[in-house]
């Protein structure tokens, strides 16, 4: 069985004043029967682990470069964020792929940086809304899918996100039918490229407007092991009732 994952996303969000916010939602949850996860801005994650040592919320990044050094100025590898105390990274959110013109084939790459650093790579795709609209949405997410994860990997080290970029930030959640429709056509993908074993351990997230008011009807959802959380993972008061759903 596929262990439930509550991760939280900060993106741009949090100084020194946010360990509060960790430190509350990390008390909440002292023996929680799912894992958690938080990423928060990477200047955080030396202090944050250190205020989370003796608690059960994992720690990660949002993203890493796919080299573990060199001339790359304001890169961070996947063995820094390790250092810093991160367990996880995400990788190839929209966000990046947008601000930053990420293609699957460096998500990829990143991807295997993470795991030979030994984190979990949490691994984003989505369509857009003009993508759905055209009914692309199985091709486009079942492509980037394909292309974004190695072969070899182990598969209790990978989640893969689900987040409709139309979804984002934006308060509009797919139905649960489109949820269903997209998460099975994914573990059917993964079932059929890496076996029954592997396929069946990658954890599949579901990420976009996830609030308490939602979260526990999202994860009722036929292969969705969790949620991918921005907004409402900023806070206690919103992040524990969508950990208490899971
Ligand atoms: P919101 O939960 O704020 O819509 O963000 C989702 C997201 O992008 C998580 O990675």
């Amino acid at each position: 069985m596929r262990r439930k994952l509550a991760a939280g996303n900060w993106k741009m969000n949090g100084t020194g004043a946010a360990l509060g916010a960790l430190e509350a939602i990390a008390a909440a949850h002292p023996a929680p029967s799912v894992d958690i996860l938080i990423c928060p801005p990477a200047t955080l994650l030396s202090r944050a682990a250190h205020a989370l040592a003796d608690s059960a919320v994992d720690l990660g990044g949002q993203d890493c470069h796919a080299e573990t050094s060199g001339a790359h100025t304001g890169d961070i590898s996947a063995a820094m964020l390790a250092d810093a105390g991160a367990r996880a990274v995400i990788l190839g959110h929209s966000e990046r792929r947008a601000d930053h013109a990420e293609t699957d084939a460096q998500v990829c790459a990143k991807t295997r940086a993470a795991l030979e650093a030994g984190l979990m790579a949490v691994v984003c795709i989505g369509e857009t809304l003009e993508q759905r609209e055209a009914g692309q949405t199985l091709d486009v997410v079942c492509g980037q899918l394909a292309a974004s994860l190695p072969d070899g990997i182990d598969g209790a080290r990978v989640v893969v996100a689900y987040e409709p970029v139309w979804a984002i930030g934006t308060g509009k959640v797919p139905t649960l039918e489109q949820i269903a429709e997209v998460h099975d056509a994914l573990r059917g993908q993964l079932l059929g490229r890496f076996g029954a074993e592997t396929g069946s351990a990658i954890r599949l997230l579901y990420g976009g407007s996830v609030k308490p008011g939602n979260a526990a009807e999202i994860f009722a959802v036929s292969n969705v092991d969790g949620a991918l959380v921005g907004g409402a993972s900023l806070n206690a008061a919103d992040f524990s009732p969508i950990i208490r759903a899971l």
